[in-house]
């Protein structure tokens, strides 16, 4: 059975990878950091198959003795302090884990290698933050990268050393630069899911307002259980590259928004949403949109879930669980 073995486990993407590569057959390794790590019980829960093995992006020779234990044939690097307004924040740890994990995890690799005829490969998870204030749209794999945050910078750091530790060491590394990738497995942080959560408890009467930041930004929104096939992929080719993965659609924050409130049947949305400069950020990504042809035509892939869909699954299962949560019958 090939080995996967994943770093960021316990996030979303984490799980999503999980359950696609256990349906392939995979074996599948967890790298999980701290002790009495919150994200373990539900990653039991979910995805009760997954080998956890501790170790720590910051930490090389964790990673190197999670690697042995793992004996993978893919690594997939996933964990990143991941939330851009935290990163303003903690713009050294970001730098550290987001930015520094990826060379750490690189030359964890470099020591372990793996056999002469079956090198492990690695994907790299890479972001369309790195294209920041746009050069150019829409944003394919040679447009310029311009970061407008210390996580957009970190993870321009880590597409760059993988693309160095490619061409330097003949590695087998892959750079995935995925547009936002949701679900109702999204982190309440992430405008989505605050969103359609919000949405859910204001339509159960359990919420009275929702309070956002920046209502203008657009960004290419797909489903995640889309993306992570992509990933896997990426890793199946003959020879490793990069690749952008999108929709190729982009919709405002305002209309996510409106479309969210119509899933409940509120029209006048208006009513609950009021604006605070506290979830504005320094520096704003102000448009997003991915042209992902690249990966149509080598990989194959395309999305499956397109936006309304996506907004009306994470909607409809927010309504679910804060019912179940408080008890009410639908
Ligand atoms: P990002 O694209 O990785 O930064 O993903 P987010 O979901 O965190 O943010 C997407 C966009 O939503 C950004 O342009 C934010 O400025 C905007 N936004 C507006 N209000 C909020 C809010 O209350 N929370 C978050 N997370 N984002 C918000």
């Amino acid at each position: 059975m090939p080995r996967a073995f994943i770093t960021g486990i316990t996030g979303q993407d984490g799980r999503h990878l999980a359950e696609f590569l256990h349906g392939r057959g995979y074996d599948v390794y967890g790298m999980v950091k701290g002790q009495n790590n919150p994200g373990i019980a539900s990653l039991r829960d979910e995805v009760p198959y997954v080998e956890t093995v501790p170790g720590d992006l910051a930490d090389l020779p964790s990673l190197v003795a999670a690697l042995e234990l793992a004996q993978p044939d893919e690594v997939y690097n996933l964990g990143a302090i991941s939330f851009v307004a935290l990163s303003f924040n903690q713009a050294e740890l970001t730098a550290n884990i987001t930015g520094l994990g990826v060379l750490r995890m690189l030359e964890a690799i470099r020591m372990i290698g793996g056999s002469q005829n079956n090198p492990i490969r690695f994907y790299q998870a890479s972001s369309s933050e790195m294209f920041g204030k746009v050069r150019e749209t829409p944003q394919n794999e040679s447009t310029p990268f311009h970061p407008r945050s210390p996580y957009g910078c970190a993870k321009v750091f880590g597409h760059d050393i993988v693309v160095n530790y490619r061409e330097s060491y003949d590695l087998f590394a892959c750079s995935g630069i995925l547009f936002n990738h949701e679900g109702p497995r999204r982190g309440i942080e992430f405008v989505t899911r605050k969103v359609t959560n919000a949405v859910a408890r204001i339509k159960l009467g359990l919420q009275h307002e929702l309070v956002l930041g920046n209502l203008d930004s657009k960004r290419d929104w797909g489903y995640a259980g889309d993306y992570v096939k992509a990933m896997w992929m990426m890793l199946q080719q003959d020879q490793p590259d990069d690749y952008v993965i999108a929709t190729g659609e982009t919709h405002s924050i305002e209309e996510l928004v409106e479309r969210s409130f119509a899933e409940v049947g509120i029209d006048d949305w208006r009513r609950y949403v009021r604006q605070d400069p506290k979830f504005f950020r320094p520096a704003e990504v102000d448009l997003l949109i991915g042209d992902a042809s690249k990966a149509h035509d080598q990989l194959g892939w395309k999305p499956e879930v397109d936006f309304p869909e996506l907004v009306s699954m994470m909607v409809q299962h927010d309504l679910e669980v804060e019912a179940a949560k408080a008890g009410i019958e639908r």
